[in-house]
């Protein structure tokens, strides 16, 4: 049993409470929290941990939508514009695949560690991230993914997914969880999303989808229109949508679901998502490099924010995405934008997540990050927005009571 004592804790709960020169009493959980004082004298033979000036303690980050798989990229795709870029993946995804190692994807999951994030949700579509996420001292959420249009190879699809799936079951723990991903209206057949849902009520595993995310992809659902027919017609001339954004999204009726992006989603469409209990992943680097807009996040109340994959992003660290999130919504009060997205990134993913963590509350995990603001700040209220721009690295990490 330990007690921290920090400046400063962000609770990240509802009222975005900030509590000063309070302590915690944790071993895997949070047991307690209360002045120092009092922790001392209720619990004489805790450990105590001094922080430093002007530390901050919250809970730890969470990433629910990340690609490892594409941990190679640095210069190899196009952007500005989604259907070129999705040309230049299909051209350069073998390469980048066989270059991405396990020590690649192992570096990435240190520097998400050490900018604090210590659970994240991992969108596997080979199972090539597989071993780097089992050896991750993180929660990882494993989203075994199921892709692929053509009705002739349903079975040989849905078996290989099938068998990423056992993997993540046959090592399930506090540590990995298995969960499903159907990759995209435009790229699932309903048969494979329909079966691999099936998997996911019968397990109440949590489901991540990408939805709406560009303009090509809302012409081709609701016209069978747009870039996607000229993408398509080179595989295959007359090509129809296979479902259309309504019934895709009933898909998912009674599935705890991320729906990833949503930057030309409805409003009448994030409310049938949020609706039925699910969450939008907001990607803002991404959404920029792909030129597929911007979201509008005023009213979505189970907003998460994800990095995506280095194939659409320069950075894994979510203080990094943070901070694009300030420097896109330039309408909103910034110091409310500041709350709102650090809401996103701890209590709303533990929701969307399934997990006990993202708020500093008796009897959650004890997965929290202290940071350090560089100086003392002018008021209170100014510390969720100070420390998004401030923050690269943590000053510690705690997984589970244990620190990395
Ligand atoms: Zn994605």
């Amino acid at each position: 049993m330990k007690i921290i004592n920090a400046s400063y804790i962000l609770t990240c709960n509802d009222e975005f409470e900030i509590s000063k020169d309070k302590a915690i009493c944790f071993d895997e959980k949070i047991i307690d929290i209360d002045n120092i004082e009092v922790l001392n004298v209720k619990y004489p033979d805790a450990e105590i941990i001094n922080l430093p000036k002007n530390s901050v303690l919250m809970p730890g980050l969470i990433n629910p939508h990340v690609h490892l798989e594409f941990s190679a990229n640095k210069s190899s795709l196009t952007y500005g514009d989604f259907i070129a870029w999705l040309n230049s993946v299909i051209v350069k995804r073998d390469d980048l695949l066989l270059a991405c190692t396990d020590e690649i994807i192992e570096e990435q999951l240190k520097i998400m560690q050490k900018s604090g994030t210590t659970s994240i949700g991992a969108i596997s579509s080979f199972g090539k991230d597989f071993e780097a996420c089992l050896n991750s001292p993180q929660r990882v959420v494993f989203f075994a993914e199921v892709l692929g249009s053509r009705p002739d190879a349903v079975d040989i699809l849905f078996n290989d997914f099938l068998s990423r799936l056992r993997a993540a079951q046959d090592h399930q723990s506090e540590r990995l969880i298995p969960a499903i991903s159907i990759h995209s209206p435009y790229s699932t057949h309903p048969i494979l999303a329909r079966n691999a849902l099936d998997i996911a009520r019968k397990y109440n595993y949590v489901v991540s989808t990408h939805f709406m995310e560009s303009v090509a992809e809302r012409n081709w659902l609701d016209k069978g229109d747009g870039d996607f027919n000229n993408f398509f017609s080179n595989f295959a001339p007359n090509s129809k949508p296979m479902s259309n954004a309504d019934d895709y999204i009933k898909l998912f009726k009674g599935c705890k679901t991320l729906f990833t992006h949503c930057v030309q989603a409805t409003p009448k469409e994030i409310k049938e998502i949020e609706d039925e209990g699910g969450s939008i992943t907001h990607c803002p680097v991404s959404n920029r490099l792909l030129g597929t807009g911007k979201l509008n996040i005023r009213n979505i109340n189970n907003l998460t924010i994800g990095t995506d994959g280095l194939s659409s992003n320069i950075s894994l660290n979510l203080w990094d995405e943070l901070r694009a999130v300030i420097l896109t919504h330039e309408k909103q009060d910034i110091n409310s934008l500041a709350k709102k997205s650090l809401l996103a990134v701890t209590k709303n993913g533990a929701n969307a997540l399934n997990l006990n963590c993202g708020e500093i509350k008796k009897d959650t995990l004890a997965d929290f990050i202290v940071c350090e603001l560089p100086e003392d700040v002018y008021c209170e209220e100014d510390i969720p927005l100070e420390l998004i721009l401030h923050t690269k690295t943590t000053h510690s990490t705690y997984i589970g009571g244990r620190k990395l």
